[in-house]
């Protein structure tokens, strides 16, 4: 252990202040699998402010080790050190990132700048993390690399530099932020000679003016510009020419000792981090275009299939909805067939006329009118057609609310007297009669029996089955059942309720009723609110199930986006490393990636809902019906958003947690 002792007097100031750093027994052990190497066996020593030293020492001694745990970017596996009078081995990794940026400056042999960020973004970087107003911010950048030479190149890219050039740029960095500590590792290593000269010169100016210099190099020359060398051996302090007097008086007077980062708050988040992290964000994104484009991709598949599949799930709904509605919803149907016989509708021939006379007679009932259809030829001059001809009763439009449009329906009377008169419907207007001729009072032969027409139903479009409705004609229930249908029962018995409220109570007298005519419950009645209900569970499993298949698209594509994020952050880990050497707490790396990830995905997001009702409306363009609801729209563009906070998160913690002595040696 080496025993430090003042063998020079030194200026009061720098007595006064006392030591800035003070090392006893570091030590250090590497633990790879199973073999653990110490590798610095108790280093013991005192810096003062405004000293300039130089670490000495062949390649593998420890310098380097060293120099990371002196700059709170590695912690010593044992020993104490003492940072203006504070304890900092213990400090939380987010108060040694506040202790970095507020005390260290970094010079590294490999200048670790940021490959795309231009000379004044790079310098910027410790002063966002500190929360220094842009405009301040960019002022002093210009001004440091300015007085550096660098006014010149000010908005080049590292790769637009030279070495020398680069490592003026990384000491403008260190110094951004004050730097009263500057800590370069071999910085002139990978220089020429006259750019190394540059940079050691620099160094001197800079001690001149009153910052503390740790300089570490293999080289003894290099060493020898130092006002005090300290010779390093397999880990151990072999020799120390001690502490030297301070450069100038004027360089006293700019001590720093009032470091507060062991007491101070540290904020959450603020304004210029959030800024930033948006900024590196684009900045990564537009750097990595295709890559970009194809996440989004996965992204805007997801959100635009969410819109336009829930559009086109919730338009066939209301469309159903609509047809089942415009047939009234105050409507029972009774059908031949017993109840457990579900699908038997019509193959039984139970219900006659006479029942629904006797139904129609019940209180609380508007109509009931029996049915029967069947297949039929329209013939008119040279025209023939096949259609369905519907025998039923006079009170038919009233009970099916589907009225006559021109002329009239039949009649009661035309009913008992068995009257030959058919109604019809417009398609078959349009497909029998010659255009302009008038139907009405004209014969028509239907399966060649002579009927007169004495109206023409208003038009009615498609069912909710699809199927067109006005394709049918109309005779009495008699006349039909005795000339078309050759028998005497009907297919079914519509009835209208007067009061929607009691349709429950009409549905139990009807069923007693024909209970008491038929001595069976060989019937079947169904109502259209229960009709409807049944419509509207199907449609919305239908939609659900749309919307599913869209969610699992959404779901990969935010896998897409994590994998993106995890090769980032795998491939951006040196990245990672310099920010955190210039300041960055675990907060801004967080933040930085999952901003990045939350950018991918809500203009992804956006793009996606736009193209999602894109895409409904050119379905609606080829007749599908389009429901617009803010709900899945609303719930696709959060998905995404969640999406690229969940999906970002684990990547971004990944490189929230690495130490930065760790990013930085990744390659
Ligand atoms: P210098 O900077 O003086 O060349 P280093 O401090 O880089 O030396 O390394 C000192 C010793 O520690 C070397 O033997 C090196 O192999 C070892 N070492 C450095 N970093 C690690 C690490 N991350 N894991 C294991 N061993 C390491
Ligand atoms: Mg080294």
């Amino acid at each position: 252990m080496n025993e430090i002792r003042l063998r020079e007097p030194i200026l009061a100031a720098q007595q006064a202040a006392g030591a800035l750093i003070e090392l006893d027994r570091i030590t250090k052990t590497y633990t790879r699998g199973d073999v653990s190497v110490e590798v610095l066996h108790g280093i013991s020593l005192s810096i003062y402010p405004g000293e300039f030293v130089a670490i000495m020492g062949a390649s593998g001694s420890g310098k380097s080790t060293l120099m990371n745990i002196l700059g709170c970017l590695d912690r010593p596996s044992g020993g104490s050190y003492r940072f203006a009078g504070h304890e900092v081995s213990t400090l939380d990794r987010d108060r040694q990132a506040l202790l970095r940026r507020e005390a260290f400056g970094f010079i590294f042999q490999q200048y670790n700048l940021l490959a795309n960020a231009d000379a004044v973004e790079n310098v910027e970087v410790p002063a966002v993390y500190a929360g220094l107003p842009r405009s301040e911010r960019m002022a002093r950048a210009r001004g440091i690399l300015t007085s550096l030479g660098l006014g010149e190149r000010l908005d080049h890219r590292p790769n637009q530099l030279s070495g020398g050039q680069q490592q003026r740029v990384s000491i403008a960095r260190a110094l951004m932020n004050g730097g009263q500590v500057i800590l370069a590792d071999e910085p002139t290593g990978a220089l020429d000679s006259k750019s190394g000269e540059d940079v050691l010169r620099l160094l001197e100016n800079l001690n001149a003016d009153g910052h503390t210099v740790l300089l570490i190099t293999h080289d003894p020359k290099v060493a020898e510009r130092a006002r005090r060398v300290i010779e390093i051996r397999d880990g151990e302090i072999i020799s120390d020419s001690g502490p030297a007097p301070l450069s100038t008086e004027a360089a006293a007077l700019r001590f720093r000792t009032d470091y507060a980062f062991g007491r101070k708050r540290v904020p959450m988040v603020t304004g210029p981090d959030m800024m930033e992290a948006g900024k590196v964000a684009l900045r990564s994104l537009r750097a990595n275009v295709l890559r970009t484009i194809l996440t989004l991709l996965g992204i805007i598949v997801g959100v635009a299939s969410v819109v336009a599949m829930v559009a086109i799930g919730d338009g066939a709904k209301q469309d159903v909805m609509r047809r089942i509605q415009a047939m009234g919803t105050n409507l029972l149907l009774v059908r031949p067939g017993a109840p457990n016989m579900r699908m038997a509708g019509g193959t039984t021939a139970t219900l006659i006329a006479a029942d629904a006379e006797a139904i129609e007679d019940l209180p609380d009932v508007d109509h009931a009118v029996g049915e029967y259809q069947s297949s039929v030829t329209v013939r008119y001059g040279t025209a023939d057609y096949l259609t369905q001809a519907n025998s039923t009763g006079p009170s038919f439009p009233q009970a099916r609310d589907w009225p006559v449009a021109r002329g009239s329906f039949f009649s009661a009377d035309d009913m008992r007297g068995y009257a030959p008169v058919v109604v019809l419907g417009q398609t078959i207007v349009k497909n029998v009669f010659p255009p302009g001729e008038d139907p009405l009072g004209k014969y028509v032969l239907l399966n060649n029996v002579p009927f007169q027409v004495t109206g023409i139903m208003a038009a009615r479009g498609a069912s909710p089955m699809g199927s067109d409705q006005d394709d049918i004609v109309f005779t009495p229930l008699t006349t039909g059942q005795l000339r078309l249908h050759g028998q005497r029962h009907v297919r079914t018995i519509t009835v209208q309720v007067e009061d929607v409220t009691k349709i429950d109570q009409v549905q139990a007298a009807i069923r007693n009723l024909l209970i008491e005519r038929h001595r069976a419950e060989d019937f079947q009645i169904r109502n259209m609110a229960s009709i409807l209900e049944t419509a509207t569970q199907t449609q919305n499993t239908m939609t659900i199930l749309l919307g599913s298949i869209a969610a699992i698209s959404l779901m990969v594509g935010g896998i897409g986006v994590m994998n993106i994020m995890l090769v980032s952050v795998t491939e951006r880990t040196r990245e990672i490393g310099i920010r955190m050497a210039t300041g960055a707490r675990r907060i801004n790396i967080l933040m930085q990636f999952n901003t990045e990830a939350v950018v991918v995905c809500g203009i992804g997001g956006l793009i996606g809902i736009a193209g999602g009702i894109g895409a409904a409306m050119v379905m609606s363009r080829f007749g599908w019906s389009i429901a617009y609801n803010v709900w899945p729209v609303a719930l696709a563009f959060g998905c995404a958003f969640a999406t690229g906070l969940v999906f970002g998160f684990l990547p971004a913690r990944k490189a929230a947690n690495l130490d930065p002595v760790v990013a930085l040696g990744a390659e």
